[in-house]
């Protein structure tokens, strides 16, 4: 069967469809304030989740704006955040932005888009879950997971992440851009995995592209 582009019903359903086997799914990475969130999505950079959790469970006992961590040596802090990978260049750019929200932002977190990626290691998508999670901001932050997903679906079809962000917010409601990021990120850990996708159980096979075409 020659695959369709996807249509107004046709995102309804998957709408629906998530909705009942996912719900409304919580921010992935624990946090108290937009400075924790920063700290959290920084990490989480070619690193789990999980393994962020684990670590900001007990930083965040000791950081909670960025005054306190933009006087921290570089070596005390790489020895706090060292089982995070690529810790040392994650500490660096923490303590850099640190400084650069202290002496600009009023020891706070600016809520739009050119302020935050002005900061080290802030990029598109660290920015839009931010925005997203905490200002609360409609915006859908294409990461690994919804990359692959959306494409492999053919709710995109696009090569890169940019380029599909644009067409996922054409296609799907503003007010359910952060509903479908958890949804697509949660997709892609636990069925629609990089290496083997699996298709024969998913609940989104009747509307997926790259299912259709096999
Ligand atoms: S049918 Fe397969 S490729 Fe399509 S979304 Fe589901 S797991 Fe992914």
């Amino acid at each position: 069967m020659p695959w369709a582009k996807f249509n107004k019903n046709d995102i309804k359903a998957v709408t629906s469809l998530f909705e009942k086997n996912y719900g409304d799914l919580k921010p992935f990475l624990n946090f108290n304030n937009a400075f924790q969130l920063l700290i959290a999505v920084v990490l989480s950079a070619q690193c789990t989740d999980k393994r962020v959790n684990i670590i900001t469970q007990e930083l965040f006992k000791r950081y909670s704006k960025p005054s306190d961590l933009a006087k921290k040596s570089l070596k005390d802090f790489e020895e706090e955040i060292k089982t995070c990978g690529m810790f040392h260049n994650k500490a660096k750019n923490l303590i850099e932005s640190s400084k650069i929200l202290l002496e600009k932002f009023n020891d706070s977190v600016p809520g739009d888009f050119d302020s935050l990626t002005g900061l080290p290691g802030i990029g598109r998508k660290s920015a839009n879950v931010i925005l997203g999670t905490y200002f609360h901001k409609d915006t859908f932050p294409v990461d690994t997971h919804v990359f692959r997903v959306a494409n492999r679906m053919g709710l995109a079809d696009a090569k890169t992440p940019e380029k599909t962000e644009n067409e996922l917010t054409a296609l799907i409601p503003k007010n359910c851009w952060m509903k479908f990021h958890r949804w697509l990120v949660y997709h892609g850990r636990i069925c629609c995995t990089a290496r083997n996708p699996r298709c024969p159980t998913c609940f989104l096979k009747n509307y997926c592209k790259y299912y259709a075409e096999k």
